[in-house]
């Protein structure tokens, strides 16, 4: 039970606090802050006093919650425990209510500074889907797809808060008679995944194991990975998304703390064949969540994330097995999640079938995104308790080249 008007029951409870980062019209320095119900508790104001241990509290004077994610998972267990109990007892409500803001007066940020974004193909119905739009003569699935989380590296600068106006790329794309011309993309579209940040980073040379997966991750945020269809589908051959892709990247604004999603866990599916044994996980677990995709207010898909062929575990412990060092900060998403229903599409593309099948859309048939078409892609999971937890959303307007 929270003291916190609203937090029993809803998805942002005791059970799920996730942080931000935030600022006010009266107060505009970004801090630190973590949801509770509709509001935001001020995690640099509580700092200031002696709330926290010492060597916690120089964390969230920051702007970013790098510091934070940089202790590493000693510091957050502890921070989420205070949390809780501050939360919850009753002793706290007085001094503790003059540390929250409605979330309507909070303006969000990006809540951390990207370090590198490294992005998988971890879904075997997206994948296959893609397969058999991008390459209609060959095998949908390529050999090494079930050998390893196919992956490539994007661009961490160009990651943006959810709300960030889109811009339509422009760039080169074939005609429909073959000829190279250049101009605004006209295959605009989304892919609803689900990301995951690293908190505590590695020396160059040490792997990650997939079973120390919690000792370096520190939660998870919504991804929209924007893509141009028409610019990637030139541009891909032989070495993958460039263009098409790096113009932005959309992110939510709250980080949900891994701890938060222990009741979320669920079997991931079986492999065959067996992966190598640096990919191989003592526990082998996924995370139910729900995804919904809202085209300008109309929900047109329910992908789910459960049923992902390659955890994330397995991805971080494939980043790394070259020796590559994680840095705060980096941020791995899983892919287009889709399912294998035709309504559990995480992108246009699988969705309206290369355009060949539209979508109904308020009347109107529709294919790929047009200038002033909104995205929101949120996500539901199961909490402690029979309670629910909401990764919130991620959402984004396209604006004209
Ligand atoms: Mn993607």
């Amino acid at each position: 039970m929270s003291w916190v008007e609203g937090a029993d029951g809803g998805p942002y409870g005791i059970h799920h606090l996730p942080y931000g980062i935030f600022s006010t019209a009266k107060d505009p320095t970004p801090r630190v802050g973590v949801r509770i119900a509709d509001q935001v508790l001020d995690l640099r104001k509580l700092a200031t006093g002696t709330f926290f241990l010492p060597w916690i509290r120089p964390a969230f004077q920051e702007q970013t919650l790098g510091a934070f994610m940089a202790m590493g998972r000693p510091a957050w267990r502890l921070v989420r425990l205070q949390l809780t109990e501050l939360l919850n007892a009753a002793r706290y409500r007085e001094q503790s209510a003059t540390l929250l803001t409605p979330i309507g007066k909070a303006r969000m940020h990006l809540p951390f500074d990207v370090a590198d974004y490294v992005d998988f193909y971890a879904s075997e119905h997206h994948a296959t889907n893609l397969g058999r739009l991008f390459r209609p003569d060959g095998e949908a699935l390529l050999p090494n797809w079930k050998h390893l989380p196919v992956g490539y590296h994007g661009r961490a600068g160009t990651v943006v808060p959810s709300g960030t106006p889109i811009k339509r790329p422009s760039g080169q794309r074939k005609g429909p008679g073959g000829e190279i011309g250049f101009g605004p993309s006209r295959r605009l579209d989304i892919e609803a995944e689900v990301g995951f940040v690293v908190g505590a980073p590695t020396e160059p040379g040490s792997p990650v194991a997939a079973d120390d997966f919690a000792e370096h991750v520190f939660g998870v945020v919504l991804v929209n990975d924007w893509s141009a269809r028409d610019i990637q589908a030139w541009e891909y051959q032989p070495l993958g998304p460039f263009l098409g892709k790096s113009f932005a990247t959309s992110i939510g604004h709250w980080v949900t703390p891994l701890e938060a999603l222990e009741a979320a866990k669920t079997a991931a599916p079986e492999q065959d064949p067996a992966p190598l044994d640096y990919l191989k996980e003592s526990e082998r677990f996924g995370y139910d969540l729900a995804l919904s995709v809202s085209w300008n207010g109309v929900e047109v898909a329910r992908p789910p994330f459960a049923q992902l062929y390659w955890t994330p575990a397995q991805q971080l412990a494939h980043m790394t097995v070259n020796g590559a060092s994680l840095r705060t900060g980096d941020l791995f998403a899983s892919g287009t999640v889709s399912g294998p229903e035709a309504d559990q599409r995480g992108s246009f593309i699988e969705l309206t079938w290369g355009g060949a099948e539209p979508v109904r859309l308020d009347g109107a048939e529709r294919t790929f995104l047009e200038d002033g078409d909104t995205v929101t892609i949120g996500a539901t999971a199961p909490g402690p308790g029979g309670e629910t937890i909401g990764l919130g959303e991620v959402t984004g307007t396209i604006t004209a080249a």
